[in-house]
This record gives structure tokens, C-alpha cells and sequence, in this order.
């Protein structure tokens, strides 16, 4: 469901540009808003979310769609961790679609799925083994489960189909998150160029915070 925010970037007490094919983390406390902002257009922002006080607490996607029964998230989703916790709900989203089944891409999947070749590109799973060092020493691989695909577009066909589609985000659309618990965000901005799920064109978003 498409709805706008009445927060102005202006007030925010965080704001911080993720460069194309770079990653991200940061703390949002319990309470503040999180937005993340397409300010290209078609760009996936691959997303996970920790309880920042216990990280095995994680985001569940299977959770997830089952407490909505639905696949797609969008204004009003709870983004549900696999210890029940309400994490953060979408209270704004000019976008209207977020893949919840598409997970990650990897050295080990664009080898599979495109050609041998394409094994030193730079692939989402390598930013948040990165994304989740810079938080501990503790979290590492085994801790990255199948994310969130911010603005990015999976549709299921009727007969269970998944196909990785051509983007409906544009320039300056932006989801909007109130954190129920406080979390550690960890983005990958998706630096995939063999699929259209970021028009063969990585480019920038944009994390902002309010209290
Ligand atoms: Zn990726």
C-alpha cells in the first residue's frame, strides 16, 4: 500500500548516503523512525535486522510472511524475528513492494547462476560478513540469514514461480520503518550487475534516522 511520510529529512538526527555496491550498519533505538531512500531508482537494498541486545534474535522471513500472510511487505508489515519479537513495523512506503524470498546474492550463486567467471565480482554476502564484523567479532557467516529486498521486484507466478524482474522503484522513492525493539540495520547496497534486479546499474541509497 502506497503511503507518504510526514517526516522532513530536514530533522533527522542521522543521515548517511550507502554508495553503490557498498555496505551499512548502524543502531536504531527503539522509537526512531528509519528510512531508507532510492535516490536513483531500481536499486535493491539487501537488508537484515538484529535485536541489538541479543543478536541471535534475528529477522525471520518465514516468520515474517506468516504472521502477515503475505509475501511482499509494504505499510503496516511487522518485520518479525525468529524469537517472535516484533522488530520494526513499515509505517510509510512510496514504493509498494519489497521482496521478502529472493535472499542474498554471493560468490557462490553468480557462479551458479551466471557463469564460473563471474566468481571475484563483488556479491551482497561478502558486505555483510563485513556490515556484521564492524558490529563484533562474534557474528560472522552462519549468522547471515535470508534477508529483505528493499525495492526489489520477485513476483510469484500462480503456479510458485519466483522470477527476479526489472525494478518498480524510481528516484526518491524510500520505505519507512519504526523500530518496535532496538536493532542493529545491516544493508548491503547490492553491487549485482548480471540480473536486472538493480537495472545493471548499482547506484546509491540513502539511510535516514529520526527520534
Ligand atoms: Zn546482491
Amino acid at each position: 500500500m502506497l503511503t507518504e511520510s510526514t517526516l522532513d529529512p530536514a530533522n533527522a538526527v542521522y543521515r548517511q548516503v550507502i554508495k553503490a555496491g557498498d555496505h551499512w550498519s548502524h543502531v536504531i533505538k527503539k522509537g526512531q523512525t528509519f528510512r531508507i531512500l532510492d535516490l536513483e531508482g531500481n536499486q535493491a537494498a539487501d537488508t537484515l535486522f538484529y535485536n541489538a541486545h541479543d543478536p541471535v534474535d534475528r529477522y525471520s522471513a518465514s516468520d515474517t510472511i506468516r504472521c502477515q500472510q503475505a509475501l511482499y511487505l509494504t505499510t503496516g508489515s511487522k518485520l518479525m524475528s525468529s524469537g517472535g519479537h516484533a522488530l520494526l513495523e513499515i509505517t510509510a512506503d512510496t514504493c509498494g513492494r519489497h521482496d521478502t524470498l529472493g535472499g542474498a546474492c554471493s560468490r557462490e550463486s553468480n557462479t551458479m547462476r551466471y557463469a564460473i567467471e563471474k566468481e571475484p565480482m563483488h556479491a551482497c554476502r561478502d558486505s555483510f560478513i563485513c556490515g556484521l564484523h564492524d558490529h563484533s567479532d562474534d557474528l560472522g557467516k552462519r549468522d547471515i540469514t535470508c534477508n529483505i529486498n528493499f525495492f526489489m521486484n520477485v513476483p510469484v507466478t500462480p503456479e510458485g514461480g519466483l522470477s527476479f524482474e526489472d525494478g518498480i522503484s524510481a528516484p526518491g522513492r524510500y520505505v519507512e520503518m519504526l523500530a518496535l525493539m532496538d536493532v542493529i540495520a545491516l544493508i548491503s547496497n547490492c553491487p549485482q550487475l548480471n540480473n536486472p534486479c538493480n537495472a545493471y546499474n548499482p547506484t546509491p541509497v540513502e539511510a535516514i534516522i529520526w527520534d
